[in-house]
């Protein structure tokens, strides 16, 4: 099974979330639908982030 992309709680260090979405920490924000931090601003920033993405690739049945 595919693994899913977790949300990144808000509460989370700015240096790890950083770490874990691959860029600098000035650029992780919040996630506008649920919060999360994602990698919102800069080169390659996702608004949206992972967990809502994929949920909306893939809606629950
Ligand atoms: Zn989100």
């Amino acid at each position: 099974m595919e693994e899913k992309p977790r949300r990144l709680d808000p509460a989370t260090d700015r240096a790890a979330a950083a770490q874990l979405l691959d860029c600098l920490p000035d650029e992780v924000g919040y996630c506008p639908r649920c919060q999360g931090l994602t990698h919102r601003y800069g080169h390659g920033a996702q608004i949206i982030c992972a967990a809502c993405r994929a949920a909306e690739a893939a809606p629950p049945a």
